[in-house]
């Protein structure tokens, strides 16, 4: 996902400690708060590790009165660290964009819309190898140097089931096998896409403001994370990637009449983008 253009208040740099009257994430001078809650299952075992955060990456104790709560009651712990075999078995990590092959409608090291890789689901990674480790190092070097908050695996050209986001405080930068359990509640805001860097082709786009999904971080823990605002947006518009979806397959109405013009013009074939592929 990229990287949203700050405008107004949102252009000033915060820098140093984040105050509780306001929050350098989620803007329009909102202070901080438990918006997310993260539940960890460390696969070597011992105590499951819980706490909610903010968007920003402050965190809190799951006792504070604002804490988020997961929408429906997590995995059983046995059942979340337990991993059927997947693509990781036969993966040799050569099936990667190189950076040189540079597409002027996408990010350096990213594939562009019409890439097949990006229109088709991927498939689950499942066991995490060192191949699957320097990957997913790869990816959030990629996701830096964009620079953009979110990257799914596809966008790299490997058909692997796993994504990367910036706000690593707030929740795990890697997600492997990720899977939407629960969403709630509308939120709008303004999405643009890496693989999709054409003027005029963001647009805001109405989701669902909670999602608890499931997953695994890169060292295998397995992780049922209970979303809200920015990081619930990362979180659904890359594992729509890994479900072979673009954004602007979500858009309706005149933003979607105004954003598929602005692709035809620019000579993309607008059916790899069919509306509500999901
Ligand atoms: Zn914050
Ligand atoms: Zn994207």
């Amino acid at each position: 996902m990229a990287r949203r253009k700050a405008k107004g208040r949102s252009d000033v740099e915060h820098v140093g400690r984040v105050t509780l009257s306001s929050c350098p994430v989620r803007g329009d001078d909102r202070p901080c708060a438990p918006l997310n809650r993260v539940t960890v299952w460390p696969v070597e075992g011992g105590p499951v590790k819980e706490c909610c955060t903010c968007s920003c990456g402050r965190r809190f104790p799951t006792s504070h009165p604002d804490a988020a709560e997961h929408l429906v009651p997590p995995i059983a712990p046995g059942e979340a660290v337990a991993v059927a075999p997947g693509r990781s078995e036969t993966w040799t990590g050569d099936d990667v964009w190189p950076a040189d092959d540079h597409d002027e409608r996408a990010a350096v090291g990213v594939v562009p819309v019409e890439t097949p890789v990006l229109h088709r689901p991927t498939e689950p990674v499942g066991r995490i190898t060192p191949e699957i480790k320097a990957f997913a190092k790869h990816m959030v070097k990629v996701m830096h140097r964009a620079p953009g908050v979110g990257l799914a695996a596809n966008q790299v050209g490997a058909p692997l089931r796993m994504f990367v986001q910036v706000h690593k405080r707030a929740m795990p930068e890697v997600v492997v096998d990720p899977e939407v359990r629960a969403a709630e509640g509308t939120w709008t805001y303004t999405e643009g896409c890496l693989s999709l860097e054409v003027d005029g082709t963001h647009a805001p786009l109405d989701r669902p403001k909670f999602v608890q999904i499931r997953g695994r971080t890169v060292h295998g823990d397995a992780i049922e994370v209970t979303a809200d605002e920015i990081v619930a947006r990362i979180c659904q518009h890359e594992i729509d990637h890994l479900d072979g979806i673009e954004y602007v397959q979500r858009l309706v109405g005149d933003h979607h009449d105004r954003v598929y013009e602005v692709l035809a013009a620019d000579g993309i074939d607008v059916s790899v983008l069919p509306d509500h592929p999901y």
